[in-house]
């Protein structure tokens, strides 16, 4: 059997975060180390490993990812001057944790492209 992810154990409950936002699809909360004044991550419930892993049953629940981090990114006081979005996917591109995530970033100018 594989391990569970660090974000499963999060979502079990089995190590604390400092979560921002919840329900029944989805958790958001403080990145450990932020790489910007806010740094969040947003996760499904679900088990997803990346990008690469989405199937068709998904579009909805990424529609309402977004919609979540529309409304997060409002309440963090981002909306005004802009924030971004990141979403890694696979090694080769820096991603760490194999369970989907999005990076909510802002509070500070950010450079393109990023690195
Ligand atoms: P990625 O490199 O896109 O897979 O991003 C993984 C992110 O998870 C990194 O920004 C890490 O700092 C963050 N991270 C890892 N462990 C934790 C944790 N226990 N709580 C919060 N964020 C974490």
């Amino acid at each position: 059997m594989t391990e569970p992810t660090i974000f499963k154990r999060i979502i079990d409950g089995e190590i604390p975060a400092s979560i921002v936002y919840e329900d029944d699809r989805c958790l958001a909360f403080h990145d450990v180390a932020p790489q910007a004044p806010v740094h969040i991550l947003v996760i499904p419930r679900k088990e997803i490993a990346s990008v690469d892993d989405l199937t068709p049953e998904d579009e909805g629940l990424i529609g309402h990812l977004f919609l979540v981090i529309q409304q997060i990114a409002r309440e963090q006081g981002l909306a005004e001057k802009g924030y971004r979005v990141i979403c890694n996917c696979g090694e080769g591109a820096g991603q760490t944790v194999f369970h989907l995530h999005y990076h909510l970033m802002g509070g500070r100018d950010l450079q393109w492209p990023p690195g």
